[in-house]
């Protein structure tokens, strides 16, 4: 903050625009009277002249998977709707540390199963830019927070998908770091070889700014690498020359609107050639990464999602636990939603003694495939380069009871998560029928630093062109 505003004054700015928008459905929860009181805090202890935190005062927004001590996460579910998180999750403490100001928890698809906000316990959120249309998911509530103006920046989790498609639908930039960069401790599971949070905010900048705090090391979760922050800076752009490599299968394939395949096809011919060199590459395997991504993640949240069964945390359906397995069933029928048990039966079914090495296995074999292939990519290319959905946001109901439908549209965000590469979606792009779209770039593990400079750049490029279409 630049210090022309008072945190109090950005506070009742935000809550404002919240009440202003509350049709969107974006928030389960707002934390009105406990962010004044922190904003009044942050105020005085910066016009005492003490140092201020790396995010002081920066209105953030969290998805409802995301545990914050003392407050609701309900995963968007009946059958935690009434849990109380009971410690902080490590990236809420990391922007607690660093004096960013939480507004509230986000709506989003239930134990972030989704792709349309639809399977959320607490309604549909609206696409700010077109009501009738889905903000995408899972993590829609933080996409369209964000979209909307209700926060500056969010959290949300991207399993395979969950912040770059939703941020695709609603015309913001939502990046998924790479597998270890940010603790999942305090983070609702859903798979645990795939999740990661991710984060949504307007620009780039602002995306690393929040990054470099929630990212690095932690005791409480062993899949969080040692593998210290980067120091991101956007002042001197990159005078080196990119080498990017885009699917051919990918901009072909049969699902991708037309117009979404022309228009990143012409913004890739029209990279100038001294600092981007682009590439279209052969890879056979786009698809198989759908359904490896289904079965391998349905196998995790079967297990995952075992812990829920009324004994432990939230919703049950009564108190009579005369026969267990009853109990069990009753409480887990009611407590989950269609979506969230048709994944549990497919996990557990995958996972069975004799269908194991059909589904399962074979899953895992071309998981492994993919990031042997991924690295050899990375041997000769600094980036690659995807469409990040093949379609705009679609109308709200239009897919919802075509689960088969919903999961392929995950085509080009699933990769990223199967081999754990970073990845990101920034908003280049506006479609003929008035929503925008955005382009996804992945590079090499932990190289968020490369990563975010070259989306800057991009932006910056796509900006100048823009300038010059309309201002000839
Ligand atoms: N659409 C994907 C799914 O439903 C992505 C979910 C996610 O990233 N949490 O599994």
């Amino acid at each position: 903050m630049s210090g022309s505003t008072t945190c109090v004054e950005a506070a009742h700015y935000y809550l404002s625009a919240i009440r202003a928008k509350l049709r969107l459905n974006a928030f389960v929860d707002i934390y009105e009277e406990e962010l004044l009181e922190r904003a009044a805090a942050l105020d005085k202890k910066r016009s005492s002249g003490a140092p201020i935190g790396k995010l002081h005062g920066v209105i953030t927004g969290i998805k409802d998977v995301i545990c914050y001590k003392g407050h609701k996460v309900t995963a968007a579910s009946r059958i935690l709707h009434k849990f109380t998180a009971t410690y902080n999750a490590t990236a809420v403490q990391k922007l607690l540390d660093e004096e960013a100001l939480i507004i509230g928890s986000l709506n989003c698809d239930e134990f972030a199963m989704g792709s349309s906000n639809e399977n959320s316990f607490y309604g549909n959120v609206l696409n700010a830019l077109d009501e009738g249309r889905v903000p995408g998911g899972s993590s829609g509530g933080s996409a369209v927070a964000v979209q909307a103006g209700l926060c500056m920046v969010s959290l949300g989790s991207d399993t395979g998908g969950s912040v770059r498609q939703p941020a695709d639908f609603c015309g913001i930039v939502g990046l998924k770091p790479t597998y270890g960069r940010i603790s999942r401790y305090g983070l609702i599971a859903y798979a645990s070889s795939f999740d990661q949070i991710g984060i949504f905010a307007n620009n780039v900048p602002d995306v690393a700014a929040v990054l470099q705090v929630i990212s690095g090391n932690d005791d409480f979760d062993s899949t969080a690498s040692a593998i210290s922050p980067d120091e991101y800076t956007f002042d001197t752009p990159s005078t080196g020359t990119y080498k990017i490599a885009y699917f051919k299968e990918a901009l072909e394939h049969p699902s991708l609107d037309q117009e979404i395949a022309g228009t990143i096809k012409s913004f890739i011919n029209n990279l100038p050639t001294q600092h981007f060199k682009v590439r279209a590459i052969s890879f056979d395997l786009l698809d198989y990464i759908v359904p490896a991504y289904y079965v391998l993640t349905t196998a995790e949240a079967s297990s995952n999602l075992s812990r829920f069964d009324g004994v432990r945390y939230g919703y049950r359906t009564n108190d009579d636990m005369a026969d267990l397995t009853e109990f069990y069933k009753d409480t887990r029928s009611a407590g989950f939603g269609k979506e969230v048990k048709r994944r549990i039966m497919l996990g557990n079914f995958v996972l069975s003694s004799g269908y194991f090495d059909a589904y399962f296995t074979q899953a895992q074999k071309v998981r492994k495939q993919l990031s042997d292939k991924t690295a050899l990519i990375f041997n000769d290319f600094d980036a690659i380069l995807l469409p990040t959905v093949p379609s705009t946001a679609f109308k709200i109901g239009e897919k919802k009871d075509d689960p088969i439908a919903m999961y392929l549209a995950d085509i080009y965000t699933v990769f990223a998560n199967l081999t754990g590469i970073p990845a990101i979606s920034i908003p280049l792009f506006r479609h003929s029928n008035g929503m925008p779209f955005g382009l996804q770039i992945m590079t090499y593990r932990f190289s968020e630093l490369s990563l975010l400079s070259l989306s800057h750049q991009l932006m910056n490029v796509s900006r100048q062109d823009l300038h010059q279409s309309t201002n000839p």
